[in-house]
């Protein structure tokens, strides 16, 4: 909340807060949660239909520009969620993106996103994985070559042993990604690996 209005960031009209309240109204009422199983996971969790018509744009918004306004406002969709998940977090954390993508935008989303979740929720944050040398571009892929695209391209380079963690995405596709970073997680001694992302489905 803060002292000066700006402008709501779906509408357009004066708000005090980032989303005007009612179109946080017609957001909740928009959520569509879905539950689903990945391997690795203990579970996974998504918030809206992917194509959301005006969550996507922000969407892009936030991946374009890495606009902290807007990622705030995603991190605080997920913290009203967080209950909807699992047992008790140790620790939040994120699927870092390839370094040829950090570079060209000069951030990382995903990390921002997972750190605002985590500071909303009181939650500890850590970066723990790490990107595995080169791996191809996950778009243009078919299933199948994204899952093998996917496979053993993360190390975790934190001791998360007998820890449940908590990944943090901004959309979950085939799941390839969450799965390859959870599996480096439980083999390093992780003991439950969840997973919570904005959209599913779709291909960016
Ligand atoms: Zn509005």
């Amino acid at each position: 909340m803060s002292l000066f209005p700006s402008p709501c960031l779906l509408c357009g009209k004066a708000a005090y807060d980032s989303v005007c309240p009612e179109c946080l109204a017609r957001l909740s009422g928009e959520e569509r949660l879905q539950r689903f199983s990945l391997p690795y996971l203990e579970g996974a969790l998504t918030l809206f239909d992917y194509g959301h018509k005006s969550l996507m744009p922000l969407l892009f918004a936030a991946k374009d520009r890495g606009d902290h306004k807007i990622v705030l406002f995603f991190a605080r969709l997920y913290a009203a969620r967080r209950n909807e998940l699992c047992a008790p977090i140790d620790l939040v954390t994120f699927a870092p993106r390839r370094k040829s993508s950090v570079w060209k935008n000069g951030f990382d989303q995903s990390a921002m996103l997972s750190e605002d979740f985590a500071a909303l929720c009181g939650l500890p944050w850590q970066k723990v994985l790490r990107r595995r040398g080169f791996s191809r571009r996950q778009h243009g892929l078919a299933r199948e070559a994204r899952m093998q695209n996917a496979k053993n391209k993360f190390c975790v380079c934190r001791n998360v042993r007998g820890k449940t963690i908590l990944l943090i995405d901004d959309v979950i596709t085939t799941g390839a990604t969450v799965a390859s970073c959870a599996q480096a997680l439980k083999e390093a001694g992780a003991a439950q690996v969840y997973a919570m992302a904005l959209f599913r489905g779709g291909v960016l």
